[in-house]
């Protein structure tokens, strides 16, 4: 009989409680470091990362969840399952990092979103002529380490079947999960690797079963996990669901010989009552939200756990999903007021909720009755914190949506705009320019104190004024200030906003390298000042031709920070519309004609199960739209969207109603506009002409003919000529090369017409 644990998390943060992973590895990218110098430093925050989990007090210990960039391509690289073009690099961390970033001669996988959270994760390319074979040696060398320790280890490797939906068929049209007995065996031989060394507990993660999935898939995810649970030499099996409900998927996997199943109940909202199969199981409940970073409600938790007793056969404690999603703790956050501290929990804080209700579970709450008490209080002064409800503000709001919250038609605002006098086929950008040295370097010394706001601000001044210089001499029509004082679009924001709080270090990994520090949601939103209008009317004193404001929308903002959770996310995203109108309204005031407010967070909030889709599109649709009717016709409105792949989101875009668009193209301009004409879409747009995602400056001709291209979908009068997205993450030179060709090419193609 396995012995069954009490409390765990389903997974740790990997890039250190300083960046140290981020660092050491983009040192040895740069060839600063060797890769000896690299494994001790991910040893390092391995080890202590164990220790750290085991001195709290779990008892059983996730391993296996370091990575060096990425866990699903770590799963391609166990299978082999990395792409073909990688094959012929000798040195494995070489071949591993040029199939996440590629090289000179090879291109990345592609990234895309982990389910609904804002970690990327690799997508495996599955080929035809793809021969899996597995290579064990990372998770049997962290099992040696950790054990060499003294740790209670439980290895965590993707699932098979979360696997193969989330990767992608190239040179076929077949389903992936059909190739599911091509991994079987390799899964069952990992398996007896790991029960040889003496594993007590293995996780497999299939938080693909959260969202909706076919009967078919469902099947297969039975058969698979009927499969394993046959196998003699194995450890005890624990299906990891994460994210949301497993609805049909529950009952499918409760059916199988795995003894363990774990369950978001933050998330999610099955009921283990009506699967009496369950009362066999190990159940792993996630009450302590792995994702944001509220303190939990420990007393509503032990309830919750409470009732679970009579439907498991046994019952463990856990996070509701890797603690991947939230900073590494609180202790670094000296600047933090005191009441908002006392409401919030970050990762190790949340590894001693679950301990605390382990022992509440198991030994009765006796023992940690302190903790209890101190949650109580918490939740007392976070309930009555008059920064939380601003009577004022919410009938405020509540009378604009109610009168106020629709532009006139199309057609009217499209007179009303004639006024800008604008070209065919205008010329524009995304918004922002390098972030140059010079930039960063006056950040810094701004922080730092070494120098006044005063100076700051000289300096910003001076780089919008290059930038309104180049514009004006690439001829480019309508031209933006560059965004230098922003480093992060949304941190920008959140820190001018009453009711965010930007913290210091609770960074969290985007993907790779590359971690951002998501500000906090917790009162209500109010704009104390104007956020953008000094910068922008300053760029526009500078030139006779129309400068853009540039604003971040609501939907967007809300994405990239932890969002209150006591209230409606819709209800949040209009106080923040509220606040992002109070900002075009001056802007208007101030003489600005084209406003653009950037959403390219859009369809990253798109709920998993497509019943809980409509009811989002309609409410992001609408804080959008409160955010930018505040304005007369004759202002423009603009909106950035980073993606092509429209799916379910094409008509919320039309739905936004601004007058013009800019949208990625990294498809034919042809697809992406065919799209958007079907859902009747008949406003401006922008497609991307060239990707700002590589440094290749595109030539006059090859933009042309895009343009070409386009206007084949498109009547001329609605065609905008635009790079693919921002450009602060490239070079001056390569930048100026570009926009030079890009307007060339819409002279070119308007000497055409
Ligand atoms: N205006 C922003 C920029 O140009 C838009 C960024 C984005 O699309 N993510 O950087
Ligand atoms: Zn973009």
């Amino acid at each position: 009989m396995t012995h069954s644990f009490t409390s765990t998390v389903l997974g740790s943060p990997r890039i250190g409680p300083n960046r140290e992973l981020k660092k050491a590895v983009e040192a040895y990218w740069a060839g600063k470091r060797d890769a000896a110098a690299l494994e001790s430093v991910a040893a390092d925050l391995r080890t202590r990362n164990w220790t750290e989990l085991r001195d709290a007090g779990l008892d059983s210990i996730p391993v296996n969840t370091f990575s060096y960039y990425d866990h699903v391509l770590d799963t391609a690289a166990m299978l082999g399952a990395l792409p073909e073009r990688v094959a012929d690099i000798d040195n494995p961390l070489d071949r591993y990092f040029a199939a996440a970033r590629g090289n000179d001669i090879v291109a990345p996988l592609e990234m895309t979103k982990w389910f609904d959270t804002n970690y990327h994760y690799l997508v495996p390319e599955i080929s035809p002529s793809t021969t899996f074979s597995l290579d064990a040696s990372k998770v049997l060398a962290e099992l040696d380490e950790a054990r060499a320790l003294g740790i209670q280890a439980r290895p965590v490797i993707v699932g098979p079947v979360t696997f193969l939906l989330l990767s992608k068929a190239v040179g076929s049209d077949a389903p992936l999960l059909d190739r599911v007995d091509e991994l079987l065996p390799l899964y069952a031989e990992l398996l007896g690797a790991v029960a040889t060394k003496g594993v007590e507990w293995v996780q497999l993660d299939e938080p693909a079963l959260v969202a909706d999935r076919t009967a078919d898939e469902i099947t297969v995810a039975k058969r698979v996990y009927d499969s394993l649970s046959e196998l003699e030499n194995r450890p005890a099996i624990l299906v990891a669901s994460y994210f949301g409900s497993l609805g049909d998927a529950l009952p499918a996997l409760a059916a199988t010989g795995v003894e363990g199943l774990s369950v978001d109940l933050v998330a999610g909202t099955d009921s283990l009552a009506s699967t009496p199969e369950l009362a066999r199981k190990h159940i792993v409940a996630g009450v302590v939200d792995g994702r944001n970073i509220w303190r939990t409600d420990l007393e509503s938790a032990l309830a919750t756990l409470g009732t679970l007793l009579g439907s498991a056969g046994s019952l463990a404690v856990s996070t509701s999903c890797s603690l991947l999603h939230v900073p590494y703790t609180l202790d670094a956050e000296t600047g933090i007021d005191k009441a908002l501290r006392s409401w919030l929990a970050f990762g190790s804080e949340k590894v001693r909720e679950v301990v605390v209700l382990g022992t509440a579970l198991t030994h009765g709450r006796e023992s940690v009755e302190d903790e209890f008490a101190l949650a109580r209080a918490a939740a007392s002064t976070r309930g009555s914190d008059p920064r939380l409800h601003d009577e004022n503000l919410r009938a405020r709001l509540a009378s604009i949506m109610s009168s106020d919250s629709v532009r006139s038609s199309a057609a009217v605002r499209r007179e009303a705009q004639t006024a800008l006098n604008l070209p065919l086929l205008p010329t524009t950008t995304i918004g922002s320019y390098p972030q140059t040295t010079q930039i960063r370097v006056a950040r810094a010394a701004l922080r730092k104190g070494e120098i006044d706001q005063e100076e700051y601000v000289s300096r910003m001044r001076a780089e919008i004024a290059d930038v309104v210089a180049l514009q004006e001499k690439l001829d480019i029509d309508v031209l933006v200030h560059g965004e230098p004082e922003r480093n992060d679009m949304v941190q920008y924001f959140a820190e001018q906003l009453d009711g965010f709080f930007a913290t210091a270090n609770g960074w969290v990994q985007s993907y790779g390298s590359r971690c951002v520090r998501p500000p906090i949601l917790y009162g209500d939103v109010r704009r104390p000042t104007p956020m953008t209008l000094e910068w922008i009317t300053y760029a526009q004193t500078l030139t006779e031709r129309p400068v853009k404001g540039m604003l971040t929308g609501p939907v967007t903002i809300l994405a990239w920070s932890f969002v209150r959770d006591d209230q409606p996310l819709a209800d949040s995203a209009n106080q923040v519309a509220l606040a992002i109108r109070e900002e075009t309204v001056d802007l208007e005031a101030a003489g600005v004609k084209i406003i653009q407010v950037d959403e390219p967070a859009l369809r990253e909030l798109l709920p998993l199960r497509a019943a809980d889709q409509r009811g989002y599109l309609d409410w992001s649709v609408g804080a959008f739209r409160l955010a930018t009717s505040g304005v007369a016709d004759d202002v423009q409105i603009h909106t950035h969207l980073c993606y092509s792949e429209f799916g379910e989101v094409i008509e919320a875009i039309a739905k936004l109603d601004a007058d013009v668009t800019s949208i990625e193209a990294a498809r034919s301009h042809m697809e992406v506009l065919d799209d958007l004409n079907a859902v009747g879409f008949d406003l401006g747009v922008g497609p991307g002409v060239y990707d700002i995602h590589s440094p290749r400056v595109p030539g006059v001709d090859e933009i042309a003919a895009s343009l070409r291209e386009a206007l084949k979908a498109v009547p001329v009068e609605r065609l905008w000529v635009n790079p693919d997205c921002g450009l602060k993450t490239r070079g001056p030179a390569e930048v100026e090369a570009s926009l030079r060709n890009l307007v060339d090419a819409a002279k070119l193609v308007r000497s055409e017409l």
